[in-house]
C-alpha cells in the first residue's frame, strides 16, 4: 500500500490526481495495446514488460519478466482489471507469480493464477488466506475519486473483494527462481512489511524492489513500517549490481543513484542530521515529511 502522490502535505489524496497521468517518463517507452483498458502495457526493456494499473489512484506497477522457459508476474495488481487475460496476450509461456510483499495492491490477481511464489512469514501466511472487504482495505480502492478509468466489466464498487490464494512456493532469503536463462534472486528486505522481497535480475541488471522505493513520498511511519529494519533493508538494495530499480507504483526504470540516494537521506534523518521537514498527520500518526529532488521521506513525528 502505498499512498505516494506528490501534494504539499504528500497526506492527503489530491483532487483531481489523475490529470498527472500517464506520467511524462513513460513516454520513454513503448506502450503495447492489450485488450484490457485498464491497465497501461509498456515494454520497458527488451524481456520486460510494466503493467501499469494507472486507472486507480495506487498506480500500482506489475512486471512480466520473460526467461526462456518460464515468465514471472512480478506483483498482480489490486485485482480491478483481469491481468491473466494482459500476461496471455504478452506471452505463451507458463507463468508464475512472485510477489514483492503481501500487501492487497501487489496480490489482488492472485487467485487466479496457479503458480505462487511469497515470501515465508506470519505475515504473508496471514494475507494469503485474503482479507474480507472491512476498514481501510479493499473497499478504499474503489471509492470516490480514487479510480478514473471505467471499471473493468462486472466490477461493483459496492461488493468487489479479492480472494484468497494458494502460494505453490514459500520463499527465502537466497533462494532462486529460474526461469530459464535467468533467474529471479530473493534479496528479503523486512522494512515496509516484515515480508518484503527485492528481486535481482542479473541478465538485464534489474532489481524489482517493491515498494521499499518508489520515486515520490515513502511512508516509514505505519505499524508494519520500522526505520532500522528500513535502513538495514537499503543498506542490501544498494549492494548488488545492477543499472535499474524496478518499483511498484507511480514510475520505473529508475537509476540506481537515486536508490542510493534514499539510503543517505534516510541514514540523515536517524542521526539527526537532515535539513528541514514538514509536520502533518496520516492515518492518526504524528508524521514529518522531508522532500528531496526524486523522492520524499515520511517518518514517525516521535
Ligand atoms: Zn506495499
Amino acid at each position: 500500500m502505498a499512498y505516494s502522490k506528490n501534494t504539499d502535505s504528500g497526506l492527503v489524496v489530491p483532487k483531481k490526481w489523475y490529470e498527472a497521468i500517464p506520467r511524462p517518463s513513460w513516454s520513454r517507452f513503448e506502450k503495447i495495446e492489450t485488450s484490457q483498458l485498464w491497465f497501461s502495457v509498456y515494454e520497458t526493456t527488451p524481456e520486460t514488460y510494466a503493467i501499469n494499473e494507472d486507472g486507480q489512484f495506487e498506480e500500482v506497477i506489475s512486471y512480466l519478466v520473460l526467461g526462456e522457459d518460464t515468465a514471472a508476474l512480478i506483483d498482480s495488481g489490486i485485482g480491478i482489471g483481469d491481468i491473466k487475460r494482459v500476461v496471455k496476450e504478452l506471452t505463451d509461456l507458463p507463468v508464475i507469480v512472485v510477489n514483492t510483499h503481501a500487501h492487497l495492491d501487489h496480490t489482488g490477481g492472485n487467485s487466479t493464477f496457479e503458480e505462487i511464489a511469497l515470501y515465508d512469514h506470519p505475515f504473508s501466511r496471514e494475507r494469503a488466506k485474503g482479507k474480507p472487504r472491512e476498514g481501510i482495505d479493499v473497499g478504499n480502492y474503489l471509492s470516490e475519486g480514487m479510480y478514473w478509468k471505467p471499471l473493468p466489466r462486472g466490477i461493483d464498487p459496492a461488493t468487489w473483494h479479492t480472494e484468497p490464494f494458494k502460494v505453490t512456493k514459500w520463499m527465502r532469503e537466497g533462494d532462486k527462481i529460474d526461469l530459464g536463462g535467468k533467474e529471479l534472486e530473493v534479496i528479503h528486505i523486512p522494512g515496509h512489511t516484515p515480508d518484503s522481497v527485492c528481486l535481482l535480475e542479473r541478465r538485464e541488471r534489474l532489481l524489482f524492489i517493491g515498494d521499499i522505493f518508489y520515486p515520490a513520498p515513502i511512508y516509514i511511519y505505519s505499524k508494519e513500517s520500522n526505520m532500522d529494519e528500513f535502513i538495514t533493508s537499503f543498506r542490501k538494495v544498494v549492494k548488488p549490481d545492477y543499472d535499474y530499480a524496478m518499483p511498484g507504483h507511480n514510475e520505473t526504470k529508475v537509476e540506481k543513484k537515486v536508490v542510493e540516494d534514499v539510503l543517505h537521506a534516510i541514514e540523515a534523518i536517524k542521526a539527526g542530521k537532515a535539513g528541514s521537514y514538514k509536520t502533518g498527520v496520516a492515518n492518526g500518526i504524528k508524521v514529518r515529511r522531508y522532500d528531496y529532488p526524486r523522492f520524499a521521506l515520511i517518518v514517525r513525528d516521535d
